[in-house]
């Protein structure tokens, strides 16, 4: 059988601990049988972040820019235990930080939804989508600790030298402290995303922040939307018979435990963040989303939601059996996959990404799947794989 050809590079940012041998094992078992793969790689391996002064990083990110489509594996952001671990020489920030602070855009991500597993919400019917603002807020602050008493003030000193000047606190002990920003730009760029996806899936879209408390800040993204809504979108979605509404962040947590599914909610970087851990774990598994990240001007980096799986890689280096769940991880590859195949008019790997994916599901509605899905699944017989063996079976229904 010949191999697939392409034309341009995926970019590749390969990670750390037990996603970085899941990376190897599906480019091993998956991809290199079928495809002439042509990467342009990054190791965004802590260690080599480490020798470069996370330079791999902001390449990777440019890199994607340029070309249009990366694939990422999940990577460990450093905290205080990683830097002695591994002898770090400074607390890097979040590389999917980084990446999106320079890719700008939005992420979209969605449960996959299968067989044999319902959803913890018995009444979410169809998969809701979480649309997570992918640029600044608590992602790009700036922090400090405060050591004693003291004024904290905010300060903006415009490029006429004109200051605007509030007091946040007059400390009288030790403390902390948190700047943050957000620019129109990204919020129209966030909104505008969000419309074109919504009707691109003919789906309503719903979008929330904390408005009530955050009247400068999350009123600045309640009426941004607002704007970009009616003067770019209004009557798209009335056309489509599609609906947008804001609403407290509070009252869409309610009505999303409510609802049977199928529309897309826009999140703040943070709300989304968190709201898309908890809509995959109620979905089944953390390893059971898809996630993509998309700039304004449509450039793709596909990547799992979760983790490193941490405590699974320690299993693995001491030799033990591991049952890690890779399916986010084929996911994004056959994402990526698509994407360059669409932006190149390569209809047969376009092709192989849709039999990857059904090979995947496949398996695991066939009763094949690994530990975190044999827990929950309902189906009559359940076998569970370990990490590889889970692999090579998609990689048996990929070759029939
Ligand atoms: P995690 O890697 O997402 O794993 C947390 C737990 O969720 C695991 O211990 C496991 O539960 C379960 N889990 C997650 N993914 C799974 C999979 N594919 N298959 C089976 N079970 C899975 O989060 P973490 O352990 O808190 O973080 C580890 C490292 O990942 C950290 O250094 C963090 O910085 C980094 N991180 C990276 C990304 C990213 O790059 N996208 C995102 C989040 C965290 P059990 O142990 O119960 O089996
Ligand atoms: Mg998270």
């Amino acid at each position: 059988m010949s191999k697939i050809q392409m034309k341009t590079p995926i970019v590749e940012m390969d990670g750390d601990e037990m996603t970085r041998i899941i990376w190897q094992y599906i480019k091993d078992e998956l991809i290199y049988p079928y495809i002439d793969l042509k990467s342009e790689y990054y190791d965004l391996g802590l260690k080599h972040r480490d020798e470069t002064g996370d330079k791999v990083t902001v390449d990777s990110a440019h890199a994607a820019l340029k070309y249009g489509v990366a694939v990422k594996c999940a990577t460990i952001t450093p905290n205080d235990a990683r830097v002695k671990e591994y002898g770090l020489k400074e607390m890097y920030k979040s590389p999917n930080g980084t990446i999106r602070g320079i890719m700008d855009g939005t992420i979209f991500r969605a449960p996959i939804l299968i067989k044999g597993v319902k959803p913890h919400v018995w009444n979410w019917e169809k998969p809701i989508t979480l649309a997570r603002h992918g640029y600044g807020d608590v992602y790009k602050n700036t922090e400090i600790k405060v050591p004693g008493a003291g004024k904290a003030e905010l300060v903006f000193t415009s490029e006429d030298g004109s200051e605007i000047r509030k007091t946040i606190h007059e400390f009288k002990g030790p403390g902390v402290l948190q700047g943050m920003h957000n620019m129109d730009s990204s919020i129209e760029s966030f909104a505008r995303s969000c419309f074109n996806y919504a009707l691109s899936v003919k789906q309503d879209l719903w979008f929330a922040s904390k408005d009530t408390i955050s009247k400068i800040y999350d009123g600045d993204f309640r009426d941004i939307f607002e704007r970009v809504y009616e003067e770019e979108f209004k009557e798209k979605f009335d056309k489509a018979g599609k609906e947008y509404f804001y609403t407290l962040i509070d009252d869409a947590v309610a009505r999303v435990m409510r609802s049977k599914g199928g529309f897309i909610w826009a999140c703040k970087n943070y709300d989304g963040d968190v709201m898309s851990d908890m809509m995959a774990a109620a979905c089944g598994s953390l390893a059971m989303m898809t996630s993509v990240l998309v700039s304004p001007d449509g450039k793709y980096e596909y990547e799992a939601a979760h983790g490193t799986v941490q405590r699974h890689y320690y299993k693995h280096l001491k030799g033990e059996e591991t049952s890690t769940n890779s399916v986010a991880t084929i996911f994004a590859w056959s994402g990526a996959l698509r994407k360059r195949g669409e932006l190149d008019g390569i209809a047969e790997l376009q092709e192989f990404a849709d039999r990857l994916e059904k090979a995947t599901l496949d398996t695991i509605e066939s009763g094949e799947m690994t530990g975190d899905l044999a827990l929950i699944s309902e189906l009559p017989d359940v076998k569970k794989l370990n990490t590889l063996e889970f692999i090579k079976a998609v990689r048996g229904r990929l070759s029939l």
